[in-house]
Order: C-alpha cells, then sequence, then structure tokens
C-alpha cells in the first residue's frame, strides 16, 4: 500500500491543496478589491482622479467604487478626519464585512497634516486599523495606486 495514500499531514497532499486554496482565495481578494465611496477632503479629488481614464485604476481590480460599506472591502481614508466626523467614520468600517483593509492617504489621514489643532485628528490610525500609508499632500493619483499595489502584496502575503 502506497505510504502516502492517507497522508493528512500538514506537509502531505492535504497541506498542498489547503496552500493552493489559500492562494486562490488571497489572489481573488486582492484582484477584485471594492472600496466604500468616501472622501473626507481635497484627497477625495485625486482619488477619485485615480477611477479616471487617464489614471485607469481598473488595471489592477480595484474600480469599483461602492454607495455601500457593506459592499466595500477597502476603505481609503482620503482626507483630514475631523473629532466630529471620527464616529461616522468608524461606523461606516465597522459595517463593512471581514476581511477589510484600510489604507490612510495624505499627510491629513496620517499625521494631521498641517492641521495641528483639537479639530483634527492627529492620525487615522487612534480611529481605524491602518494597512497602508500614502504620502504626500496630496499624493498624487498614481502614488495611491502604488500604495494599492503594496496593499495588494500584503494581502497575497498574508493567510486567509
Ligand atoms: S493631505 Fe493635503 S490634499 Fe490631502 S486633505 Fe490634507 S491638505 Fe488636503
Amino acid at each position: 500500500m502506497n505510504a502516502h495514500a492517507h497522508d493528512h499531514s500538514p506537509d502531505g497532499e492535504f497541506g498542498f491543496l489547503t496552500t493552493k486554496l489559500e492562494w486562490l482565495i488571497q489572489w481573488a481578494r486582492r484582484s477584485a478589491i471594492w472600496p466604500a465611496q468616501f472622501g473626507l477632503a481635497c484627497c477625495a479629488i485625486e482619488m477619485m482622479s485615480m477611477a479616471t481614464s487617464r489614471y485607469d485604476v481598473a488595471r489592477f481590480g480595484a474600480e469599483v467604487f461602492r454607495g455601500s460599506p457593506r459592499q466595500s472591502d477597502l476603505m481609503i481614508v482620503a482626507g483630514r478626519l475631523s473629532r466630529k466626523m471620527a464616529p461616522a467614520m468608524r461606523r461606516v468600517y465597522d459595517q463593512m464585512p471581514d476581511p477589510k483593509w484600510v489604507i490612510s492617504m495624505g499627510a491629513c489621514a496620517s499625521v494631521g497634516g498641517v492641521f495641528d489643532n483639537y479639530a483634527i485628528v492627529q492620525g487615522v490610525d487612534q480611529v481605524v486599523p491602518v494597512d497602508v500609508y500614502v504620502p504626500g499632500c496630496p499624493p498624487r493619483p498614481e502614488s495611491l495606486i502604488y500604495g494599492l499595489v503594496q496593499l495588494q502584496q500584503k494581502i497575497a502575503r498574508s493567510r486567509a
């Protein structure tokens, strides 16, 4: 009898299949990211540009901006976050199904930017967990696409 016929150990055929399945799931997830249609300030204009024909984020499978957080798996925090807006943004994040990811776009979202005052959250990681930070004021659409590719690579490295 073949000694490996019932080998379901992590190193056997079963392990090989689950690794393949895991790769397939992560490939599907990173190839069809649906961002929430959600912008806070001037950075959002650059985010919108990303979906236009000039930058064509469809090349990376992330052009389907959704009007409902329940249909989204990516939140791009595009702009400064006021303390008043923070609970609403957290609610949008909470309504997104798992797995979900966050890109902090621009200086304001990441560290408050030039708005070093009590009204602006000094980094959105105080409100939601951030996966990728994109620097700039504002970052160009190419920078945001680069950040998106970094996120795709992060998803590819993660466990399903
Ligand atoms: S980083 Fe610059 S472009 Fe973006 S929201 Fe702040 S001030 Fe506006």
